[in-house]
């Protein structure tokens, strides 16, 4: 074990088990440990991994060596505390940046930002140029460290910005530690950034972030100081783990596939006798060629600090999973984006593609992301860890009541959050989680929950000792809760799991909102608690007034609780009659947006002021309508110069075949049956394509607006492309195979 980090995992079982999780320590696991380790606290470097862990990241530990005393300590108050950066520090770190980046063979610097289109961006300047007489004509400085001016006009705004108006800032985020990319043979160094407009107002998903992050610090903290527990405390930070599942196919199938090469998931394919119906590729062995691969990820991953610890097969043939250490959100989401990358760059190393979309193939599983998401105090007090006496931990139930409420009163915006065309396939198309947003606690945190409710506080269900049933075996402690793999907000020990993310999204678009939504339950609770205690906090008026509020919540909000098959119609009809939302579809949800509670929400939280929360619905909406007819296009364009030649070839074929036959007076009927239903294929095919290529070419009227377009494509355009495909998929299952133009699902899913 290289770490204490290592060694416990994620803390899961250490809140059930003995009470360890009273350590400040033992909650703060990986959040301290990562830093940990990449401020270089490896105390056994056993393997090569190890020893190169964040190897390539300007850490902490760097810092401490290269930068002065002062300039270093004024840093990591920024750093650990949340304390606004001081600007004089830049030059000295610049300074050093440079020169330990050039020592690494870096020739060019970037910042590196996270504009609205859903990935990363860069652009390189170089890091140093001589002017052949042993000076330089420019150098990285301070200024080029604070602050860099791209062009805003080539990002989506969303209507936040003209087209003329180019101008946008991107600004060091001191708080994610800047790191060396090596691709192609050439090394960059990398700036974590934020990028806004020149108002100010923010054009990337790291600003919103770490706003909210700050808005969940200061309302956290007012509750902290009711309980008298915020001595020492000067923030509390959001952790975040995120599990990221994805496919790998083969490169040079994918290339045959014009859908994956330019949608990233199939727009056809008839389904493969075998696929995942046996289960027998989850935790499978790892094939040889994927275990390298892997490998090769976590290699490069450990290199830029980013503490990967699980790999495992999953579900669908050809699918697989990588799940990181928990960090600080704002890390945890730059991280995640390096890990997306990680995968897509290295699988082709290995002749693979990454597949990071929802829905690569359909009638089998999609990939998600599980967001793990907790609340820690900088001195590392997990507040969502619940005590061996629970029902008298009072302040962890503040905590987990404030996100019970959360949930339900924006369930709508939660789902919002996660709302892409991708995830449509998913949320809302009967596959995990539903689109209805509901929490899962388990048994003992639901009895709990009941007995606060009734206002009698009284037992903690407690765990118990599992007995395999073979002396040979060790006993295993049992969690106070079974899991539930189906709920797409699960409470599992001493987090949220949130289900619901997409695998090929940035987390920190739905990370800002749960953080919102449950900064804006704690404020509540912080107002009603002071209001009413007036100062007096001694224990008993205390607890009588915390458990009123919070059995009011509880009756308020317990309809979001729900510990069955979120799968199931029955919970659908449940969930109906209880008034949870089910938004099915990215357009339905992104209406959400533009509700006058949410913006306001956002506006007191200081997370988006309305006119930026607009651009984002507007982005969204773009992005959705875009992606849809792109998907159209492809498979027009699939349909007509590959699966209808396909189609009509065979059945060329076939009618030749036949009269040939039928002249020589045998019997052809069956044949006949099957060249009929070929030519209704073919023909319905053709209509099919007539249909969509009308509609693509305008024979609607577009919407007013990005969200109605968003309306119209998916309730208009997308049952005629779902027609399309299902008409390609017949044919497929009848054209022979040595005529049939793409790669099948057998082959895409089972060639490893
Ligand atoms: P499973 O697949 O069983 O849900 P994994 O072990 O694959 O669990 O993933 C659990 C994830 O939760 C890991 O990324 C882990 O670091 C993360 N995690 C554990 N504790 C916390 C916490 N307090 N805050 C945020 N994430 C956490
Ligand atoms: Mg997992």
């Amino acid at each position: 074990m290289i770490t204490r980090t290592a060694a416990t995992k994620n803390g899961e079982k250490r809140s059930h088990d003995n009470g360890k999780s009273r350590d400040p320590h033992a909650n703060s696991t990986a959040l301290g440990d990562s830093r940990g380790i990449r401020d270089g606290g490896v105390s056994e470097p056993r393997t090569a991994a190890v020893a190169e862990f964040a190897a390539d990241v300007f850490s902490e530990r760097v810092m401490r060596d290269l930068l002065p005393e002062a300039v270093y300590y004024s840093l990591t108050q920024t750093i650990r505390q949340g304390r606004r950066l001081d600007e004089s520090v830049a030059e000295a770190v610049a300074n050093a940046m440079r020169e330990w980046a050039i020592a690494r063979g870096a020739t060019h610097y970037c910042h590196w930002f996270q504009p609205l289109t859903g990935s990363t961006a860069e652009k390189h300047e170089a890091l140093y140029i001589s002017d052949g007489n042993g000076g330089a004509l420019t150098s990285f400085g301070a200024s080029a460290l604070l602050q860099g001016e791209p062009d805003a006009s080539s990002f989506p705004s969303g209507g936040l910005r003209a087209t003329a108006e180019a101008r946008g800032y991107t600004a060091w985020d001191p708080t994610s530690p800047a790191f060396l990319t090596r691709y192609g043979g050439n090394i960059a160094l990398c700036i974590p950034t934020v990028f806004v407009s020149w108002t100010g107002e923010a054009l990337d998903k790291k600003t919103p972030l770490l706003r909210s992050i700050d808005a969940l610090s200061e309302q956290a903290m007012r509750i902290l100081h009711i309980f008298g527990t915020d001595n020492g405390v000067s923030r509390v930070r959001t952790t975040v783990g995120a599990e990221q599942e994805y496919f790998l196919v083969d490169e040079p199938q994918f290339f045959e596939r014009p859908d994956l090469l330019m949608c990233s998931r199939t727009l056809y394919g008839a389904s493969s006798a075998k696929n995942q119906q046996l289960a027998d590729h989850y935790f499978g062995p790892i094939p040889e060629r994927v275990r390298a691969f892997m490998a090769e990820v976590e290699a490069s991953l450990y290199r830029l600090g980013v503490p990967v610890h699980t790999r495992h097969n999953e579900v669908a043939p050809g699918q697989y999973e990588i799940a990181p250490l928990f960090e600080e959100a704002n890390v945890a989401c730059d991280h995640q984006m390096l890990l997306m990358e990680t995968l897509t760059r290295v699988a082709t190393r290995h002749g693979l593609r990454a597949l990071l979309h929802e829905k690569p193939f359909a009638g089998i599983n999609g990939s998600g992301k599980h967001n793990n998401w907790s609340m820690c105090t900088d001195t590392g007090v997990n507040l969502l860890d619940p005590q061996d006496e629970t029902h008298t931990n009072l302040q962890f139930l503040v905590f987990l009541v404030a996100v019970i409420a959360a949930v339900d009163e924006h369930a709508a915006l939660l789902r919002a959050s996660v709302a892409s065309s991708g995830n449509d396939h998913r949320l809302g198309a009967n596959e995990a989680p539903p689109a209805i947003m509901s929490i899962f606690l388990g048994e003992m945190l639901t009895d709990i929950v009941r007995q606060v409710e009734a206002g009698e506080m009284t037992r903690t269900l407690s765990s118990a000792v599992l007995d395999l049933g073979a002396r040979t075996l060790p006993q295993i402690p049992r969690h106070a809760g079974d899991r539930n793999r189906t709920s797409p907000f699960a409470f599992t020990g001493n987090k949220f799991e949130f289900r619901a993310v997409g695998s090929s999204m940035t987390c920190a678009w739905p990370n800002t909102v749960i953080n919102t939504i449950v900064a804006e339950s704690l404020a509540k609770i912080a107002d009603r608690l002071e209001k009413t205690l007036k100062g007096n906090t001694s224990p008993e008026k205390l607890a009588s007034v915390v458990f009123e509020v919070l059995g009011d919540l509880i009756r308020k909000h317990k309809r979001v609780l729900f510990d069955g098959d979120n799968y199931s119609e029955a919970w659908h009809a449940e969930a109906e009659r209880r008034g949870l939302p089910n938004l099915r579809d990215t357009a339905s949800a992104l209406q959400t947006f533009g509700e006058g509670n949410v913006v306001k929400l956002f506006e007191r939280h200081k997370v988006f002021n309305p006119s930026e929360l607009k651009g984002r619905q507007n982005i969204l909406a773009e992005k959705y309508a875009t992606e849809v007819r792109i998907e159209a296009d492809t498979m027009l364009m699939m349909a007509r110069q590959l699966i209808a030649p396909a189609g009509t070839r065979y059945e060329q074929e076939l009618a030749t075949a036949l009269a040939a036959t039928r002249s020589s007076g045998l019997d052809t009927s069956r044949r006949e049956r099957l060249l009929k239903e070929i030519a209704v294929l073919n023909e319905s095919l053709q209509m099919q394509i007539d249909f969509v290529t009308a509609w693509l070419d305008g024979a609607g009227e577009p919407a007013d607006s990005a969200v109605g377009e968003a309306c119209r494509v998916a309730s208009e355009l997308k049952p005629e492309m779902d027609k399309l495909r299902s008409l390609a998929d017949r044919l497929e299952a009848i054209v022979p195979m040595d005529s049939w133009p793409l790669p099948s699902y057998r082959d895409l899913l089972f060639i490893k």
